[in-house]
């Protein structure tokens, strides 16, 4: 009986309470400024810019990194995995020119593997 009387009293206690869950897709929870979602990387050529010193790739634990220079040693497309990022913020914590930024965009499933390869070209590159 006492449980019963436990059970009903925990029912009515949760009826007046505010709910914990949001009803996603259509109410999103407004994220930290330490969110850490989709990357960006700059390949363009202001200040911010990659300029191909590799750190980042040294310190990304699963190897989602790859970048591509022509001949002079400018960077023309860097890439990120996204098969293989665990969004640990590596990249953008070490790179010594701010040049990645990690954006609050979490909606990133895609139907195509393909997709899942981000790719930032530098401006004028061909796709
Ligand atoms: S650490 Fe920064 S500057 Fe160096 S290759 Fe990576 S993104 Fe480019
Ligand atoms: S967030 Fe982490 S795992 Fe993802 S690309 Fe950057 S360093 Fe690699």
């Amino acid at each position: 009986m006492k449980a019963l009387a436990d059970g009903l009293f925990t029912v009515f206690k949760h009826l007046f309470m505010k709910p914990v869950t949001l009803e996603y897709p259509e109410k999103k929870r407004e994220l930290s400024d330490a969110f850490r979602g989709k990357m960006v990387a700059d390949t363009n050529t202001g200040e911010h810019c990659c300029i191909g010193c590799g750190v980042c790739k040294k310190v990304c634990p699963s190897g989602a990194i790859s970048y591509e220079k022509n001949e002079e040693g400018k960077v023309v497309s860097y890439s990120f995995d996204l098969k293989k990022c665990i969004f640990c913020g590596n990249c953008m914590y070490y790179c010594p020119r701010g040049a990645i930024n990690m954006t609050k965009e979490y909606e990133l499933g895609c139907e195509s593997k393909e997709n899942l390869i981000l790719t930032y070209k530098k401006e004028g590159e061909d796709d």
